[in-house]
């Protein structure tokens, strides 16, 4: 008998008043219900509001490092569920046991990053142009705000959304990707357990479209922090800053690595290996284009197709797989129709570029690693963002070439460069259009206590994690005292 899960609202596990239910699945076995969770509308997203609004008040009267203690007693939870955590990923969204249990560490120490910080909501003063005056500045919360989330780091993610969102004072509504609803569950039960108050954070499951455009246009919402893709965030952006509200989106990626003919390429290889393929390319970070000179091109491109075609697709309960199935039948989808588009338009497949079907494959969305080489700068794949494990390589004549071609997309997340030239790793850490850029490492590789964002079309508004995860979520006012 398949569990219903309802959502969260007040403290309390509330059904939806449409009535209406879907289902999550295993990716890896599509037979498999994980559980039926409520289709909500903008009633629920109402109620949620509402349960925020009331427990504003008192949540934003408790002194800030107070509110940063349910952190501390959030990493304990984690850590004590941290095996049964990466379980759930693992069956919810495929991804191998091993990174799952990379992605619950990240998150750990993202709420060790957020938790001290609490104590760290700092003003500033200055001298006053008159010495009977005292002028300073202090830092508030915003009210009732709006949580959006993917579906790739189904745990990370939310958590670190909310968890700087709440100890700065705010209450959320937060609404989960579809496809990670069991996961999301489950954070609300974490949070729950470390003490948060009713009403402080509230979850509402169901559409998009529905739910996420709801909390969007509320009047009531006063900023959202979402994390999706391209299209979805700059829609939800306009109408969000449109009424005068704060935006912060994190969004897709076209993310190019440079192999340079000093680099160390085997190091370079198992790097991309990495950053391209691991959770099959579902990160936002994940290296999509490689841009090597003509005279290293043949010997990256067989030393990649013989790396990638050593890597373990199962599914992700064996403790020797590297990549489990997709998420589900849109990204399978998503990665087919795109194979066939970059055969069309004249690429050629040095490997993968087909689901997976033996050995019991076949009951979910397995799909292989897949080099294309000979890809241009007016093919598809070099411009749009698959979200599935799929490497383009490139070949230029000179530096300059690969510096033009890599800052030629509208996205500008992360970036990587394979060199032992250091005055070409500073020059391409200073030109390349990405928040986020490596020398010699893997466009994926991240710390909780940096900054993290895009630029262009990859992000907007202020950068989430690090020190500067705050002040999206505060604003400031300005005092005067004359005593
Ligand atoms: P998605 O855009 O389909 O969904 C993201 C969230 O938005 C989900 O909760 C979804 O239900 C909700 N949503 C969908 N339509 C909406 C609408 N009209 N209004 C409001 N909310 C709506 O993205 P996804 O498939 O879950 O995740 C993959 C995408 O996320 C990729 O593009 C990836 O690059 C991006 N991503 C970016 C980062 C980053 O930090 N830059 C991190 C992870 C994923």
């Amino acid at each position: 008998m398949t569990e219903t899960y309802y959502n969260y609202i007040n403290g309390e596990w509330v059904a939806s008043a449409t009535g209406e239910l879907y289902k999550s699945i295993n990716p890896a076995d599509t037979e498999e219900v994980l559980g039926l969770f409520q289709q909500s509308n903008e009633d629920d997203v109402e109620l949620a509001i509402a349960a925020s609004e009331s427990a504003f008040g008192e949540w934003t009267d408790t002194p800030a490092p107070k509110r940063g203690n349910v952190l501390f007693k959030l990493i304990q939870l984690l850590e004590e569920q941290k095996e049964e955590l990466a379980e759930l990923i693992t069956k919810e969204v495929g991804k191998s046991l091993r990174e799952a249990r990379g992605e619950v560490n990240k998150t750990i120490e993202a709420m060790k990053q957020f938790s001290g910080e609490a104590t760290r909501l700092n003003g500033e003063t200055a001298p006053s142009q008159n010495n009977n005056i005292l002028g300073y500045t202090i830092r508030e919360p915003l009210g009732v705000v709006g949580v959006i989330a993917p579906y790739n780091f189904p745990l990370g993610i939310g958590i670190w959304k909310i968890a700087p969102a709440i100890i700065a004072g705010n209450t959320v509504v937060f609404k989960p990707a579809s496809n990670t609803s069991l996961i999301s569950v489950k954070i609300m039960e974490l949070f729950e357990q470390a003490g948060v108050p009713a009403g402080v954070i509230n979850m509402v499951t169901g559409p998009g479209s529905a739910v996420g455009g709801a909390i969007g246009n509320h009047p009531k919402i006063q900023a959202v922090s979402f994390t999706g893709s391209t299209d979805v965030g700059l829609a939800l952006g306009k109408a969000v800053t449109a009424r005068g509200a704060k935006m912060q989106a994190e969004m897709g990626g076209k993310n190019p690595a440079i192999i340079l003919e000093d680099a160390d390429i085997d190091q370079a290889i198992e790097s991309i290996v990495i950053s391209g393929f691991l959770d099959n390319g579902q990160r936002c970070t994940g290296t999509s284009r490689l841009i090597v000179p003509r005279t290293i091109a043949k010997e990256v491109t067989e030393k990649l197709v013989k790396r990638a075609e050593r890597l373990v697709v199962g599914e992700g309960f064996g403790e020797n797989v590297d990549s489990g199935p997709v998420v589900d039948q849109n990204q399978l989808n998503t990665y087919l129709h795109y194979v066939d588009i970059s055969l069309k338009e004249g690429a050629k497949l040095e490997s993968g570029g087909k689901r997976l079907t033996d050995n019991g494959m076949d009951k979910g969305y397995f799909v292989a690693p897949t080099v294309f080489s000979n890809v241009t700068k007016d093919m598809t794949i070099f411009h749009e963002e698959i979200f599935g494990p799929v490497i383009a390589i490139i070949e230029v004549d000179t530096y300059e070439e690969a510096l033009e071609l890599a800052n030629d997309s509208e996205f500008g997340l992360s970036s990587t460069i394979y060199t032992n030239d250091l005055k070409k790793a500073f020059h391409f850490v200073r030109k390349i259009e990405s928040g986020v850029t490596h020398v010699n490492m893997p466009s994926t590789y991240f710390e909780n206590q940096f900054p993290f964002g895009g630029k262009k079309a990859s992000s907007m508004g202020p950068r989430e994690q690090g020190s500067t995860a705050l002040d999206f979520w505060t604003d400031y006012k300005t005092v005067y005292i004359n005593p």
